[in-house]
């Protein structure tokens, strides 16, 4: 029945994300998580068809902001940056499927809400560069390497919804 086949799913499988599925860090920022919108924006990831793999809540330390944002050292927003990621609670995921780092940036928007189109997240939520609600990875080596900053190797869970032939072909 569906509870053996979930617990087979479960078992012995904490974090071997896939290597043939890709994966995004995906992580609803501390303005996202003040104005009430991380089931919002988890549903949108999950509506589309894409799996969550891992998730988790916690408030960032200036080290961590730093070197999340490590390429953007030199940019003149990045002191604010930081103490905008530290300023409350995140909530980290993973999610993996088909391309789901870049259409997990089409679903966000790009950078400066005024510009998202509407229908993204930052284009529906958002109004300033500064208070753009969402963070997801901008490649698949970032993707990597972000999951790796935020998740420990217990905290990811590997198991597979029961509908994926109805989403891949
Ligand atoms: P994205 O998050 O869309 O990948 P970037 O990697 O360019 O965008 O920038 C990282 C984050 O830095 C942005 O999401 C935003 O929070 C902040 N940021 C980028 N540009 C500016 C800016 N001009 N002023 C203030 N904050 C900015």
């Amino acid at each position: 029945g569906v509870a053996s086949v979930g617990r087979r799913f479960a078992e012995g499988k904490r974090l071997r994300l896939q290597a043939h599925a890709e994966s995004t860090y995906i992580m609803v920022k501390p303005d996202g998580v003040q104005r009430g919108l991380v089931g919002e924006i988890i549903s949108r990831f999950e509506r589309k068809g894409y799996t969550l793999k891992g998730l988790q809540m916690c408030i960032c330390d200036k080290a961590k902001a730093e070197e999340h944002y490590k390429d953007l050292a030199g940019k003149p927003f990045f002191p604010n940056l930081v103490e905008y990621i530290c300023s409350g609670p995140v909530v980290c995921m993973i999610w993996e499927g088909t391309d789901v780092v870049k259409a997990g940036r089409n679903l966000i928007g790009v950078t400066n809400p005024t510009d998202a189109a509407p229908g993204t997240i930052r284009g529906d939520f958002g109004v300033e560069v500064g208070r753009n609600l969402v963070h997801g990875s901008d490649s698949i080596e970032n993707g990597a390497r972000e999951i790796a900053l935020w998740f420990g190797s217990e905290e990811a869970v590997e198991w597979e919804p029961t509908m994926t032939p109805w989403i891949k072909e």
